[in-house]
């Protein structure tokens, strides 16, 4: 190497710091890279009812104030609302799309409330399609916007899942990557939180539900994502205030009794959510949505359109023009066999109504001589009796003049 290429290098050697706030500016070198290239963006969808905490949640997160409208129960539907932000961490920006779900749990409608939302993350899946499909494309500079991981709130009833959770579980735990997370966790006690947790894991689990696995299997984390596995789901409390502890702020909810601090792992899974969302497994995360959940999008989708198994691959945009200039073939045949099949059935429906034009005009013919028959009869009739009447007439003139003469 030059001595030029060994400063640079030196240069780029970052010092973790594994106390960083967030935790991001500790990621491995290759995402921090990319991140910096300004071509990542991760991606959070927050699912739950209308102040569950999901704002609160993510205010906590990655500390920082959002200012947002809180969200009425009165939406007639689930609406998405998108907002996008960065969050720095010494020298690092990252880019973070947040998208919430208001109005989820107020409606009576639960499919449709889950569809509103798996229609969304589906048409995420298409645009990304759409772009890889595109003949010139650069997908280093697209703005990619597939959900990365999907929080889902859980009411801290302590009587396991609601209806509406186990529904959206299951329909969206196909399609992204699921952490359920226990919301307002400081309203429930340490016994009762052991024992919802056990109750939800069953549920998730008799129901055939999915949710994302924090990786075991890997070298370096392993062993931190097994605590995290452990814990799920994760029981949090967020909050926007900050109370005075000793001689530190820290971001906490007051009550008569004492304070509950989110960042403190003695009093709820807050710090591990954290870690386990972005310290450690945010590349995973971006990495499952693409190289598992898109693919199983795109591969459903290319079927479709009629790509075969064969064809994915290296040439698969050749044989995607291929199959596809063969459909608009067919689709061409299939056309001018309906335009042909349509102007024989109005030659036959013509030739149909040129028969029954005869026939009618026939029909009317046969009316109209008859009708002169009876006319002409009618004639003849009339001029006998007008001769028997002037017959008549004569004959009584000769009578009355003989008459007259006697
Ligand atoms: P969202 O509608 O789901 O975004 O809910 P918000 O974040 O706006 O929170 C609704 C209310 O719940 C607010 O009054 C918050 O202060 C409160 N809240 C949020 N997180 C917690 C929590 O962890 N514990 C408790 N007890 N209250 C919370």
């Amino acid at each position: 190497a030059t001595p030029e290429s060994t400063i640079s290098e030196a240069a780029e050697i970052r010092c973790l710091d594994l106390k960083g706030f967030v935790g991001f500016s500790n990621l491995p070198q290759q995402l921090v890279k990319k991140i910096k290239r300004g071509g990542c963006t991760f991606n959070i969808m927050c699912v739950g009812e209308t102040g569950i905490g999901k704002s609160t949640l993510m205010e906590s997160l990655f500390n920082k104030s959002f200012d947002m409208e809180p969200c009425s129960h009165e939406l007639n539907t689930v609406e998405l609302r998108e907002r996008q932000f960065e969050v720095e961490e010494r020298d690092i920006v990252l880019k973070l799309s947040l998208v919430e779900t208001a109005g989820f749990g107020d409606q009576l409608d639960k499919e449709n409330s889950v569809r509103i939302i798996s229609d969304f993350l589906d048409r995420q899946y298409e645009m990304y399609l759409q772009e890889e499909l595109r003949v010139r494309r650069d997908m280093r500079v697209y703005q990619d916007t597939r959900i990365h991981v999907c929080i889902y709130f859980i009411s801290p009833t302590g009587h396991g899942l609601k209806a509406l959770d186990v529904y959206a579980l299951k329909m969206l735990g196909k399609k992204v990557n699921i952490v359920p997370v226990i919301a307002k966790a400081d309203t429930i006690s340490k016994d009762e939180l052991k024992r919802f947790k056990a109750k939800i894991l069953d549920e998730l689990r008799l129901n055939g539900i999915s949710v994302y696995t924090f990786p075991e299997d890997d070298a370096t984390a392993g062993e931190e994502n097994a605590t995290f596995n452990a814990v799920v789901p994760f029981a949090v409390v967020g909050s926007v205030d900050f109370v005075q502890k000793g001689d530190e702020l820290v971001r906490a909810r007051q009550y008569p009794w004492g304070i509950v601090e989110v960042e403190n792992e003695e009093h709820c899974d807050f710090l591990k959510l954290r870690a386990a969302l972005i310290r450690v497994n945010i590349a995973h995360l971006i990495d499952r949505t693409h190289s598992v959940l898109y693919e199983q999008y795109r591969s459903r989708r290319l079927r479709d359109l009629g790509v075969r198994d064969g064809d994915i691959g290296p040439g698969m945009m050749q044989a995607y023009q291929l199959r596809r200039n063969e459909l608009l073939e067919q689709v061409k045949t299939k056309e001018n066999q309906l335009k042909e099949s349509f102007i024989e059935k109005v030659r036959l429906k013509e030739q149909e109504l040129k028969v029954k034009e005869k026939e009618i005009q026939g029909k009317l013919e046969a009316l109209r001589q008859d009708h002169s028959t009876v006319m002409r009869q009618l004639d003849d009739q009339l001029k006998r009796v007008e001769k028997e009447r002037a017959d008549f007439e004569s004959a009584k003139q000769q009578f009355l003049s003989q008459k007259r003469k006697k």
